[in-house]
């Protein structure tokens, strides 16, 4: 084998294997046009099919041969059925095409010129003139369009013109036999490769259909606005939507319509050509309602529409092709997508697909504005009720805070006059009184005391926070040397010993400090055991917070206490055991957490407890 042979049987090999692979892509989805194209492509194939197996001496007959030459003359008739997709010519010239074919058969068949070269030239002549009226159609429709179809045209056309210039080679070869060495590979490496283009062009192959459809959608995304939330959002998108439809599948327009289910009409959202759209609503009712019931995507071209009178209304819209793809998911319709074509789509399938994922996206887009809305709404809502909740604590915890300061502040005067009046019979009636009347008098008074010691810690809780707070730096020092002073006598009396680490100085409010070291001390000593009271106030830096403790050796407190102790009135016994309203530890955390530290305890029963509590180390505010 030489070079030229070599390339030839190569050609033949690629020939073959296109139209094989054309044949099989109809042989799975059954269109019309993948049907043109396989017969375009065995047009191709079958002649050198048969080159072939004679040049493998498989046989040897001038009839198959005759076969194969009219197989491949018919290649550019369905070339041109494959640009009547979207081209449509007059009818005339289909007709002159098909007539050229049948002449350029019987010229062979009969011999009907004796000269060969000649019937050659007529032959191929005519292959090339309707070969290059395809490009040209092909040409004119690429300008016309957009994106990826666009490439796809161009593909298809410069493939024609290699096939075109192939067809004029073999003319010229015909006159001129002497340049055939030279033109013969170079024509079969040509249209070798411009079949390869062809394929896929026509039929790609999945990854390249893939690419193209992404290559569509990343165009449409790139056009979608992110827009903030708006009332208009919603039909911005499907204005986008109809106009990336629209521009993706070369129609003459796009729009999406909505039922509106009570008046049972269909209104416009978004349209390229409000007019087109509403003669549509207008003249194809019946049309788009089976295209909505269907609820799946499809094409309609103007021959499957059934109603006679429905068929010639659409046809004044100068649209031959429909296709139409339902806006919904699961839980939602949103609409119908229609795209109208002039005339009917050279690459319907792709077309469905790349409308079907613009849907898609532009779903998702609507899904999550539609989520995000809704986080907004709940959250403001959330804000809301917060906020009123929030005023309305407030409002309580004030009027509280004012019933508890008024009425212990009055309670006071009354119960001061009940005691007195009580003393007063004890010293001015004791013969009156017996042994028992005493002792009545006596519990009275106990009851009035203690009512008196709640009322008085009552207001103590309450003025923790009405009152104003100067925070000031602080030697704590002095504040526990302050508090110490004041409880010199029930130190002195339980015998209780106190030590200290070096306190440091830090900001705070003085009165609230003092009462805070005063209630832990007189609970240390309240609560102490049967051993003498040793009790040491302890302080310690710890990220950026005084931690201070104050630790005794007293009764202890059980584990399942040591948070409840904190809450108001709560007591771990009964007043004749130990005497207390419950309020000290409230007032301590209330204390605490007005300057942002925090209080806990720490216990042994029977060894001892701890109190800790932080204030965070500040600058003196100037
Ligand atoms: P009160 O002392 O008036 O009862 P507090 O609020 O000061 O109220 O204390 C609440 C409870 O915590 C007390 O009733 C007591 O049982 C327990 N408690 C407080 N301090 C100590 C302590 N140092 N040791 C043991 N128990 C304590």
């Amino acid at each position: 084998m030489n070079i030229s042979e070599i390339i030839a049987f190569n050609t033949q090999i690629i020939f073959i294997l296109l139209s094989l692979i054309a044949i099989v892509d109809y042989i799975r989805h059954r269109d019309p046009r993948r049907r043109d194209f396989a017969l375009m492509a065995t047009a191709l194939g079958f002649p050198f099919a048969l080159v072939l197996l004679r040049n493998l001496q498989l046989f040897q007959s001038g009839a198959l041969d005759l076969a194969g030459a009219f197989v491949l003359f018919s290649q550019p008739y369905f070339l041109f059925r494959l640009l009547q997709y979207f081209r449509p010519s007059r009818p005339r010239i289909g007709i002159i095409i098909v007539v050229g074919f049948l002449l350029s058969c019987a010229l062979l068949w009969f011999r009907m010129v004796s000269n060969p070269a000649l019937t050659v030239v007529l032959i191929f002549g005519y292959c090339a003139v309707v070969e290059a009226y395809c490009t040209l159609g092909f040409y004119r429709g690429m300008q016309a369009t957009v994106g990826t179809l666009r490439r796809r045209l161009w593909i298809i056309t410069l493939s024609s013109a290699v096939f075109t210039l192939a067809f004029v080679i073999n003319v010229i070869k015909a006159q001129f036999p002497i340049i055939a060495p030279v033109t013969t590979p170079i024509a079969q490496i040509a249209s070798a490769v411009s079949a390869v283009f062809f394929y896929v062009a026509f039929v790609p192959p999945r990854g390249q259909r893939l690419a193209w459809q992404m290559e569509e959608l990343r165009d449409y995304l790139l056009q979608t606005r992110i827009a903030p939330a708006s009332e208009a959002f919603v039909s911005d998108n499907f204005r986008q939507l109809s106009q990336g439809a629209k521009q993706a599948t070369n129609g003459m327009a796009g729009g999406v319509l909505r039922l509106n289910e009570s008046a049972n009409e269909w209104d416009i959202l978004a349209a390229t050509d409000q007019a087109l759209f509403a003669s549509l609503i207008q003249n194809g009712q019946r049309f788009i309602n089976q295209g909505w019931q269907h609820r799946q995507t499809m094409s309609r071209s103007l021959p499957d529409i059934a109603d006679a009178d429905e068929r010639r209304q659409l046809r004044t819209l100068g649209a031959q092709t429909w296709l139409l793809v339902p806006i919904h998911n699961q839980e939602r319709s949103w609409g119908l997508l229609i795209v109208a074509l002039r005339d009917r789509s050279l690459f319907i399938d792709d077309d469905l697909k790349i409308l079907e994922l613009l849907v898609r996206e532009c779903i998702l887009v609507l899904d999550n504005h539609r989520l995000i809305d809704e986080l907004q709404d709940y959250s403001g809502q959330l804000e809301h009720k917060v906020e009123e909740r929030t005023a309305a604590l407030q409002r309580s915890n004030e009027e509280l805070r004012r019933y508890a300061y008024v009425a212990s502040h009055d309670l006071q005067e009354p119960l001061r006059t009940v005691t007195s009046y009580l003393q007063l019979i004890e010293q001015r009636f004791p013969d009156k009184l017996n042994e028992e009347g005493r002792e009545f008098i006596k519990f009275a008074v106990d009851g009035a005391l203690r009512m008196k010691n709640l009322i008085q810690d009552l207001l103590m809780y309450s003025r923790v926070e009405s009152r104003s707070h100067t925070f000031t730096l602080l030697d704590m020092q002095e504040v526990l040397d302050k508090t110490i002073q004041f409880l010199e006598v029930m130190l002195a009396e339980t015998d209780a010993h106190i030590t200290h680490d070096n306190l440091p100085k830090i900001i705070a409010d003085e009165e609230l400090m003092i009462q805070l070291f005063q209630n832990l001390i007189e609970n240390a000593i309240k609560y102490r055991s049967a051993k003498k009271p040793e009790i040491h106030i302890g302080a310690t830096c710890k990220d950026q917070h005084w931690v201070f403790s104050v630790r005794d050796n007293g009764i202890g407190i059980e584990q399942q206490y040591l948070e409840q102790i904190f809450i108001i009135f709560k007591r771990l016994h009964i007043a004749d055991e130990y005497p207390g309203t419950g309020i000290g530890l409230a007032v301590c955390k209330k204390a605490v957490e007005l300057h942002d530290g925090r209080i806990w305890a720490e216990s042994e029963v029977g060894q001892g407890t701890t109190f800790h509590f932080t204030i965070p180390i500040r600058e003196l505010a100037s």
